[in-house]
């Protein structure tokens, strides 16, 4: 999607990835398929490119730096050093006095069970490495047993956090540009179904007060860490009002996909624009909007019928091209837009429950 919006800019895209049938390889001038820590390759991408950037956080920084070496890189590889790693992220958000949720970090089943002792209650225990979509993760509580739950989290390193009794998601996308200046989207509400991305609801159902703390926040957290590019700030929302970070993502997010349709520009062109030292655009959503992720379980019985889908007004069918379908691999995106948040939604059941249907999978929930 970043690679598409820029060709449509007039760019000309050099990717490397390690998986010769990647989704951006059919619109790539040159695709380079080679491990990410494959030095040759690295230089040959750097020797192409003016301008480099990632959308994917397990990356080492070290490859990174090896392109800054001779190359602009944005967001600069110290910002991914810090956010693909809990325990640094934690730790920079615990610093700058960022709020967040209280953690311990553990390297030993016996640490785990002295961490345990000073958290009352539900818990989670995170790898402080490779983590993404709830992958990972272990739930919690002081009666449990650390060294089973150690022998099955089998990490070096992880982070032990407190259960956070959230009342919403929400997510916040900000871009910030070389001069300084940033522009904020507006919230973005998730729901998350097995730790993974169900649906965004766009803008947020939340009070105008509150929007406006996780923006601020957000562009906070960017001037703190220097951003040039996008940066993804996911929040959890207490019933007091209150907003902790759950996590940073220096990178376009799967909560902005709907921004292709639903904001004058969208995440992938506000990346772009800022990496490549342009003009960011505006942002103000131009309709509500909900996008649901088509998980590779919808693939059971075979592609789904895409047919009724693409019959409903205000749907938008984005489908990456994977070659595989499997259980919780994110294939695609639908995006609705409607008059109302309300009537998308409904769009949304309508569309996808003959589909989930077929596929053996329950309905949606409103
Ligand atoms: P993560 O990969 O850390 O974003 O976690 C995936 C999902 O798990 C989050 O979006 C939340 O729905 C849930 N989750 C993660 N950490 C916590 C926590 N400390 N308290 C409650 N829920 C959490």
């Amino acid at each position: 999607m970043l690679a598409l919006t820029a060709r449509r800019m007039g760019y000309r895209i050099a990717t490397l990835d390690p998986d010769p049938s990647c989704p951006a390889s059919p619109v790539s001038d040159l695709t380079l398929t080679a491990s990410f820590d494959d030095s040759s390759a690295l230089r040959r991408l750097a020797e192409a490119s003016d301008v480099v950037t990632y959308e994917f956080e397990n990356i080492p920084v070290e490859s990174l730096r090896q392109i800054a070496s001779c190359r602009s890189v944005f967001p600069d590889p110290s910002i991914l050093h810090i956010c693909q790693h809990r325990e640094r992220e934690r730790d920079f958000l615990k610093s700058s006095g960022f709020p967040a949720p209280r953690y311990s970090v553990v390297t030993s089943a016996s640490e785990l069970s002295e961490a345990l002792k000073s958290f009352p209650g539900k818990t989670r225990l995170k790898s402080s490495a490779f983590g993404y979509d709830g992958k990972g993760q272990l739930p919690l509580d002081p009666k449990s047993d650390s060294i089973q739950a150690w022998e099955q989290i089998r990490v070096p390193r992880a982070v032990l956090e407190e259960h956070v009794p959230f009342i919403r998601e929400i997510s916040v996308l900000v871009a910030r540009n070389a001069q300084g200046r940033s522009v904020t989207f507006p919230p973005f509400e998730n729901r998350h179904v097995n730790g993974i991305l169900e649906r965004t609801i766009f803008p947020a159902r939340i009070p105008d007060a509150i929007a406006k703390d996780a923006m601020d926040l957000a562009v906070r957290i960017a001037v703190k860490l220097g951003l040039v590019g996008l940066l993804a700030v996911e929040l959890f929302e207490l019933s007091d009002g209150r907003l902790l970070v759950n996590e940073l993502a220096p990178r376009v997010h799967n909560s902005g996909h709907l921004t292709a349709e639903a904001c004058p520009t969208s995440q992938f062109e506000q990346q772009i624009r800022a990496v490549c030292g342009l003009p960011l655009g505006d942002v103000s959503p131009l309709t509500p909007a909900v996008m649901f992720n088509l998980l590779g379980d919808l693939w059971k019985q075979g592609e789904p019928d895409w047919a009724p889908v693409l019959a409903t007004p205000g749907a938008s069918l984005h489908l990456y091209g994977k070659s595989e379908a499997r259980p919780g691999r994110k294939m695609g995106h639908l995006t609705l837009r409607a008059s109302s948040i309300r009537e998308a939604i409904r769009l949304g059941s309508k569309t996808m429950n003959p589909i989930r249907q077929k596929a053996g999978l329950p309905p949606l929930l409103d």
